[in-house]
């Protein structure tokens, strides 16, 4: 039976470099002992007092059908705290929760978009944007940045490709570069969004890791409120990867569509996960904060391991659990440098063009193992680098 040509092609086929990855999973399935620095999951688990709180939730009874928008108390928690740190005023109407940033992402785009339409987002960018756009048959426009820009967008770059688009989707702090966009920058692209009439989905999933300056939300620009669709989630902030819980906050007539779109699909997110979710919320920033300090840590320990040899370059990691590495004084590009490294030193990172074509000149290095084993592992790694930039492959 025919599927239809929007399943099918969610995806835009080819191994964007993922094969170094599928490659590095076949070998630890084998038995063989690999240093996995490819994915975006911290390597501690949920807090288990957030896990006792939603154990006495399920048991207490809140297991049925929940509230679709959300639970009130956990929508006007996320209300608070976003008002607290954007000052932009937020009530429970402009909240609604979601399985997780990715369903946002996905919902954002759904309310934003018709088919057919463009849909922007910048390039470098998070696996899954591409798809997520082509998802709602909508036409994925990459924006692409340059290494030398800090991976910055430009805002005359946006404003280049916006012809026909309804929307542009930025992730500040950044997957995979982690950049961290300044009030520049962000002021740019909000220009370009008024001028061009543009929804400007924000997504700000790591916005309780920024190691360098502050996290700026473009919802408090001038003018951008009403513009304006946060995604934001519990799974980087409180490690609640697998619990599935996030939310879009924006203007309320956005979120009352964004609420009939729920009923048609996800129906909601777990009763006893909100209460979860709630409950982290409420253990204020010091939990927050212990959770972002492995990734600080590591970050420092980078700095000081890759500023002892000159052929690898950070980009300077502002935010996020990721390093950006240029790799192309080697004279490899990204992925084969990436299969390369996984063939000799069993080290797995991901290739930077499985992020677009602008990173195809680096790899990235996700921070999420123990330090002692992450310092060993980039000690490799740059002596793996100057050998090959000793040693050109021919
Ligand atoms: N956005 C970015 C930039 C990400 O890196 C991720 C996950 O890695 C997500 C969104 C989705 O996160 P979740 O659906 O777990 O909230």
């Amino acid at each position: 039976m025919q599927l239809s040509h929007r399943i099918t092609h969610l995806t835009g086929g080819g191994s964007d470099g993922w094969d170094v990855f599928y490659r590095a999973r076949a070998m630890i399935a084998a038995g063989e002992a690999v240093t996995e620095l490819t994915i975006g999951e911290h390597d501690i688990r949920t807090d288990p007092a957030i896990l006792a709180a939603m154990d006495a939730s399920a048991r207490g009874g809140h297991t049925g059908y929940a509230e679709v928008p959300g639970v009130a108390a956990l929508r006007d928690r996320v209300a608070e705290r976003v008002q607290a740190r954007s000052g932009v005023p937020t009530g429970r109407g402009n909240v609604l929760i979601t399985p997780g940033g990715q369903a946002g992402l996905f919902a954002a785009h759904s309310a934003t978009c018709d088919p057919g339409d463009a849909a922007l987002f910048i390039d470098p960018y998070y696996v899954t944007y591409p798809g997520t756009i082509r998802g709602v048959g909508a036409r994925p426009v990459p924006v692409r940045t340059r290494p030398e820009d800090g991976f910055l967008p430009r805002p005359q770059d946006i404003a280049a490709r916006a012809d026909g688009a309804k929307s542009l989707l930025i992730n500040t702090p950044n997957n995979p570069t982690g950049a961290v966009y300044g009030r520049d920058t962000l002021e740019g692209i909000a220009q370009v969004c008024r001028d061009r009439d543009l929804w400007l989905i924000s997504d700000e999933v790591y916005e309780t890791q920024v190691w360098d300056g502050a996290h700026l939300s473009p919802r408090a620009l001038p003018g951008m409120a009403d513009r304006t669709l946060v995604i934001g989630s519990m799974s980087k902030s409180h490690a609640m990867t697998g619990s599935r819980c996030g939310w879009i906050v924006g203007p309320e007539a956005a979120i009352t569509h964004l609420v009939n779109l729920a009923t048609h699909t996800t129906y909601g997110v777990p009763g006893f996960v909100q209460d979860a979710a709630l409950f982290a919320l409420e253990q204020g920033e010091e939990m927050e904060q212990a959770i972002a300090a492995p990734f600080r840590r590591r970050r420092a320990l980078a700095q000081e391991i890759l500023s002892r040899q000159n052929v690898l370059r950070l980009l300077p990691p502002q935010g996020a659990m990721y390093l950006m590495l240029d790799v192309s004084a080697t004279g490899m590009d990204g992925h084969d440098f990436a299969a390369a490294l996984l063939d000799a030193q069993r080290i797995a990172v991901m290739p930077g063009g499985s992020f677009g074509a602008a990173a195809s000149g680096h790899i990235r290095v996700a921070m999420t193992i123990a330090d002692a084993e992450f310092a060993a592992a980039l000690e490799r790694l740059c002596a793996f680098a100057a050998e090959r930039a000793r040693e050109p492959a021919v």
